[in-house]
């Protein structure tokens, strides 16, 4: 098998058995702000308890851009964007979808894949968005 390596561990749940992966925000246990990645303080109230929060793994896209040239371990072309998720957080993420079917708030879901490669050739995995079918 060729080798991976996983990225983003602190935010990204892969359960074993088949079931979806999805991403863990960092709630503020005082105020209740959400953050993604993690923060060790919270910028609202500067509050350190954060605890994880499980998210649903749905999100709208808000805005996506294509990247037609091909860089090294990165196939083009590829699609990049910025989804919103009902927690009310915005990430940026590679999109799996062909560049026509790319379409602002068209419904997206988590999932898990190859997000370049790295210097040795080494398969990077991380968390992508998919139109949800
Ligand atoms: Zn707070």
């Amino acid at each position: 098998m060729e080798e991976q390596v996983i990225y983003h561990p602190d935010f990204l749940v892969i359960p074993e058995g088949g079931e979806k992966p999805y991403l863990v925000a960092y709630r503020c246990e005082k105020c209740g702000k959400l953050y993604l990645p993690k923060v060790n303080i919270c910028l609202n109230c500067f509050s350190e308890d954060l605890v994880k929060q499980p998210l649903s793994g749905k999100g709208k896209v808000y805005s996506y851009t294509i990247q037609y040239t091909p860089q090294p371990g990165l196939k083009a072309p590829l699609t990049v964007g910025y989804v919103d998720l009902p927690e009310d957080l915005r990430v940026l993420a590679q999109i799996m979808a062909e560049p026509e079917q790319m379409k602002i708030g068209m419904d997206v879901e988590v999932t898990v894949g190859e997000i370049r490669k790295d210097a040795d050739g080494k398969s990077m995995i991380s968390y992508k968005f998919k139109p949800v079918e």
